[in-house]
């Protein structure tokens, strides 16, 4: 039986396929979500993520309110890297995909479609057929013929975990960068102090939300995995490891112990040849968690991935998927930002789990230097990598490095710059009037874009409203400004929709439309 036709199938319901379902939502195309389990997941996982780096932070929620768990710490203007970003932020996985969920249910064109498992995938020229069974969560398998049903879809986004069936589908392999350590994870509370990194038990531990926290080991060559994982040993080896590092033993309760094999994978390839099926989050990349960049990575695909997709369809006539700049730029952007990210957890990994004594002395005196002039403080943001292609204008400032999401005033009130997932460009006042060269208005129509001019925090004229079609609001802080300023005395910036990233910078209406006219031409069919 097939159920439905649909504009977008995705399979898997973490946060990579809620995400990119709530941005699919917000553009009105017709959206299908295939999740095996019936509810979510309350394992913990993730309990800190990257910070604003993070596409934005201000991916819709219930009635258009930003989603809580992806707003960044008001505290970060408190940071003394300049220009000032967002610190890690700490969530319960589980309560983030409620979060991001409830945001999907209030779009009509998303169907939900969950207990079924998908274990077939046929590609033709116009569409994809999945094929779908009932998932047994019992048994972990989907062997029941009697509730198997197809749907056909125009794109397919696997956005189903590590061992996703659609990337094997699409024939991807894994390749490794050369990872492969048991750790122990666990998570306890209360908080307690942050042990040395010592080669006998290498490990770290760290605050997670409210009371609780997270220790993990590397397990050594003579330690036994089963040991941490049974039920009855597991929590004593724990509480053990916690008495180790100074813990008030009374006053704990374990909530899980587990052992994971980490590694560092990243896929072969994005998407299938048809370029109607495509990957995303742990489904295309796998880390440790060092750099708390599990699930935001994940997050940046589904952010990458919407506005490419609703663009296309909206162009599906002029253009098939096989010819198409846009969504060919996917892979183009991701796969070597992802696989420098990957690299990167790497060798932290290396660094935390360093075996020899020696060399660990020595790595933990290098560090007590370093963090005694807190001026010498780099931010993990500041670590990531820069974009070496794709859509955007390499050759102007900052164009390929992680945009900033500062807060504004706007007539309606505190909020972020922006507000919806749009192309768009902002400015800091002045530049020669607030329209400052954003009537080449036909290309960001065409992109349902947002014209946004952002006064500076000191800027003498504080209105805040619209004027001929632009938004103008001030900001808060200076963190636009600074960003601009760091990045070749800029005065405005075309932001992609994605908004992790602007597609260049200028700092004339000349300069400006000379973006608009070369991101024009990357992106219009
Ligand atoms: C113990 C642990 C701790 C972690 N800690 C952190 C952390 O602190 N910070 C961090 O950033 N990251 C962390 N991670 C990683 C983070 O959890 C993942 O990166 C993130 O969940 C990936 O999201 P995803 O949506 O891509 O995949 P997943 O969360 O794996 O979601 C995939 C979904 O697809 C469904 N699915 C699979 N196959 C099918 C199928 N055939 N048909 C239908 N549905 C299917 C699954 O049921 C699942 O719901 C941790 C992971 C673990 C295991």
């Amino acid at each position: 039986m097939t159920i439905d036709e649909f504009d977008v199938a995705i399979v898997g319901y973490g946060p990579t396929g809620a995400v990119l379902a709530n941005l699919l939502g917000l553009t009105g195309i017709k959206v299908a979500v295939i999740e095996r389990t019936r509810s979510i997941d309350p394992k913990p996982r993730v309990m800190r993520k990257g910070g604003d780096e993070l596409a934005g932070g201000v991916y819709t929620g219930v009635d258009g309110e930003p989603i809580l768990h992806f707003e960044v710490d008001p505290v970060s203007t408190k940071s003394t890297v300049r220009p000032r970003v967002a610190p890690r932020r700490c969530i319960i996985q589980t309560e983030l995909e409620e979060d991001i969920r409830k945001g999907v249910k209030q779009f009509s064109n998303v169907k939900e479609l969950l207990g079924y498992s998908v274990f077939g995938l046929g590609e033709e020229a116009e569409a994809v057929t999945l094929k779908l069974r009932v998932f047994n969560e019992e048994t972990g398998t989907a062997t029941d013929t009697a509730g198997e049903m197809s749907i056909r879809a125009k794109f397919v986004m696997g956005c189903d975990g590590g061992n996703s069936a659609i990337r094997k589908l699409i024939n991807t392999k894994m390749n490794s960068l050369g990872f492969d350590e048991g750790r122990r994870h666990q998570a306890l509370g209360p908080r307690s102090r942050i042990p040395l990194l010592q080669p006998e038990a290498p490990g770290l531990t760290f605050p997670c939300p409210r009371n609780i926290r997270r220790w993990e080991v590397k397990l050594l060559p003579n330690e036994d995995p089963a040991d941490f994982s049974h039920p009855e040993t597991g929590p004593e080896r724990c509480m053990k490891l916690g008495e180790e590092f100074g813990t008030d033993l009374d006053s704990l309760k374990l909530w899980r112990a587990a052992t994971y094999q980490l590694h560092c994978l990243v896929a072969d390839k994005f998407s299938s040849k048809s370029m109607r099926v495509f990957i995303a989050g742990d489904a295309a990349h796998q880390m440790p968690p060092f750099m708390g960049q599990g699930l935001v990575s994940g997050v940046r695909d589904a952010s990458f991935l919407a506005w490419r997709l609703a663009y296309h369809l909206k162009n599906e006539q002029l253009i098939p998927p096989t010819e198409s700049k846009v969504l060919a730029s996917y892979e183009v952007e991701l796969k070597p930002y992802i696989t420098s990210i990957v690299g990167m957890t790497k060798y932290l990994g290396n660094l935390i789990g360093e075996p020899d004594m020696e060399k660990a002395t020595k790595r933990d005196l290098a560090m007590r230097e370093a963090m005694k002039s807190q001026e010498k403080a780099v931010s993990r943001e500041d670590r990531l990598p820069v974009l070496l292609g794709g859509i955007i204008g390499l050759g102007t400032p900052g164009a390929e490095k992680n945009f900033v999401q500062p807060f504004a005033f706007s007539a309606d009130g505190r909020g972020r710059c922006w507000t919806t997932s749009s192309h768009m460009s902002i400015a800091r006042a002045p530049l020669g009037g607030r329209n400052c060269g954003l009537d080449n208005s036909a290309f960001f129509d065409q992109m349902g874009g947002q014209k946004l001019v952002c006064l500076a925090k000191d800027a003498k004229d504080g209105f805040a409203g619209e004027v001929a079609g632009v938004r103008v609001v001030r900001e808060e802080d200076t963190i636009l400004t600074d960003w601009l300023k760091l990045h070749g005395n800029a005065t405005v910036a075309v932001v992609r929709p994605d908004r992790s990233f602007c597609y260049g910078t200028a700092s004339s209406a000349e300069g400006l439309n000379d973006l608009l006219v070369t991101s024009q031409k990357m992106i219009v069919v």
